[in-house]
Parts: structure tokens; sequence; C-alpha cells
């Protein structure tokens, strides 16, 4: 392996020690903490762990952790009833609602029901337009993240070739935002993209958004490129048990790459991270 290891969980450690410092600030200042609810509807075992470990590492930021689970077959109006509540309450910063959400249920009439100034998931009409304006306002916890690891592994990207492969609204479309804000030259990927393997072999920065393991070939990597792996993908292993991988031939594209994140240990745990910051931001924002 020729590249440089980016240590997602090291940066994700000492930006929580940042987070921490400055709730401290803003609670002696204010006399209050800044709080983070979540809201989780449904039994999805996935989703109960991602918003158990939120609410961790709220508290142990130092925040104060709110945390609804509601039933799979809550109606619509319900939720939308609860996001009001919580839009209202001075004591709640930041409100994310876990998705994926039940068929049922309107995601993109819940997401915009989110006041926007605690939309800590950065995933309202208004926070997206900011962040294509090029203007302050919540970004997705995701990119954000690894735009942290991408800027500093490589300093200033102004003028650099960048590809992100994946448009989703949560990861893929924001990612190309902040890299087209800090002057990359942007090309964002999908399933229709013709020739992606020509598109990563020119990239001296790749972001990888798929869900489909080691889709990335190692040898597509131009020598030298900053590799971002946002996949996680669960593989079962012969014995029965099972272990995380990324979209990106990780040992293939780590012989040729200058920096390189793992899976896990890369992206994963900026996510949280940045969601701490981003309810500290809302916290400030609103005080
Ligand atoms: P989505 O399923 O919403 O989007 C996947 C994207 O990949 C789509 O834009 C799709 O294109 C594109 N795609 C699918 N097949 C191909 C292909 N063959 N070639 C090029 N592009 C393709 O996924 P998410 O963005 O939500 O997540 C992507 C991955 O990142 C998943 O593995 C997820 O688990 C992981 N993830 C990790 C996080 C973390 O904290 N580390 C947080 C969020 C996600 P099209 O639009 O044309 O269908």
């Amino acid at each position: 392996m020729s590249a440089q290891l980016i240590d997602g969980k090291a940066r994700a450690a000492a930006l929580r020690a940042e987070v921490a410092q400055g709730v401290a600030a803003f609670t002696a200042a204010h006399g209050r903490a800044p709080g983070l609810t979540v809201v989780l509807v449904g039994d999805d075992p996935a989703s109960a762990v991602y918003v158990g470990s939120k609410g961790k590492a709220t508290r142990e930021a130092g925040m104060v952790s709110g945390e609804y689970r509601l039933p799979a077959d809550t109606a619509e109006a319900d939720l939308l009833a609860l996001i009001a509540q919580l839009n209202a309450d001075p004591a709640v910063d930041g409100i994310l609602v876990q998705m994926p959400l039940p068929r049922h249920i309107d995601s993109d009439r819940v997401i915009a029901a989110i006041d926007p100034a605690k939309d800590v998931d950065g995933l309202h009409p208004v926070n997206t337009g900011l962040l294509v304006s090029g203007r302050k306002g919540l970004v997705p916890c995701t990119p954000s993240g690894c735009m942290l690891l991408i800027t500093e592994a490589m300093g200033n990207i102004a003028g650099a070739e960048a590809v992100v492969i994946g448009r989703s609204i949560l990861v893929g479309k924001p990612m190309a935002a902040l890299l087209t804000n800090a002057s990359a030259t942007v090309t964002l990927a999908h399933s229709r993209t013709r020739d992606l393997a020509a598109h990563v072999a020119r990239a001296d920065i790749v972001v990888a958004a798929v869900g489909i393991p080691n889709m990335v070939q190692g040898d597509w990597i131009k020598p030298g490129a900053c590799v971002i792996d946002v996949g996680i993908n669960r593989i079962a292993l012969p014995d029965g048990k099972s272990r995380l991988i990324g979209d990106v031939d990780f040992a293939a594209a780590a012989s040729r790459a200058g920096w390189i994140t793992p899976v896990p240990g890369g992206v994963g745990p900026m996510t949280i991270a940045c969601l701490l910051a981003n309810t500290l931001a809302a916290a400030h924002a609103r005080a």
C-alpha cells in the first residue's frame, strides 16, 4: 500500500472533543445545553442502532438528547404534529427524523415540515438551496465529514478534478455542491454514466457513494488521488459471519492512491461528529 490512510476515527474523535468544548462554552453563556432530538418511526434494527449511537454521542458531547420511538403504523399527521411541537420547543436546537420512513409516510413532506434552522440533517429544501447558492446553512453530515477529510489531506483543492459517484440527496448531490463551492471541477456520476472508469481515471478526488461492494476498481484510480469511500456494504463470509466493506476495491486502490479512507473507520465516524457540530451551530444561530 502506498496511499496514506485517512484515519476518520481519530479525526472524528478530535471533532467531537472540539464540539464538546464548544458545548461547554455555549452552556456557560446561555444557561442551557444545546438539544438534539431524534425521531424514529418503526422498528428497523439498523435504524434503531443508528438512533442509539446518535443519542449516546449527543450526551457524551454534553448536549441534551431527546428521543421519540414511534410505532411503524404512526399516521403521517401525528408525525407532522410531533415535528410542529419540536419546532416550537425552545430547548430543541436540532431535529433529526431517521430515514427511511415507512412507505405510507411522505418523507419529502416530513423533511419540509422541519424548521430549516433546526434541520441538522441539512435535507430541507431551504438548506439545499443555501448550499447550492454557496451561502451559510446546515449541510448534510456525511458530505460535510468527507469535505473535512479531503481538505485536511490535500489542502487547497481549487482547480482539482473531482468525481463523485452517486447522486443521492443525502450524499452525492451535496458532496458535488461542496466540492464546487471549494472551486474543484466536479463530475457527478450515477447509474446512467457512460465509461465511469474514464471519469475516475482523471480525478484527483474520488468520492464513492453508491452502495455496491468493490465497484470502483483499483486500476481506475489516478496515481496520487484522494479516494473517499462512503459506501457501507455488509458482506456475508463463508463461516456465517459478516463484515463491512466499501464501494472501492480497497487493496488495489490503496496501491495507487495518495490518500484513502478505510471502511469501516473512515467516513462513517465523521457523520455523527458532523451531526453534533451541526447541532452546536444551530444552537448558536438560534441563541
Ligand atoms: P442511494 O441508493 O440513495 O444512491 C446511490 C447512488 O448510486 C444513486 O445515485 C445511483 O444512481 C448510483 N449508482 C447505482 N449504481 C451505480 C453504478 N453502477 N454506477 C454508478 N452509479 C451508480 O445511496 P446513498 O447515497 O444513500 O448511499 C450510498 C452508500 O453510502 C451506501 O452504501 C450507504 O450505506 C452509504 N452511506 C454511508 C454513510 C456514512 O455515514 N458513511 C451515510 C450515508 C450513506 P441513480 O441515481 O442513477 O440511481
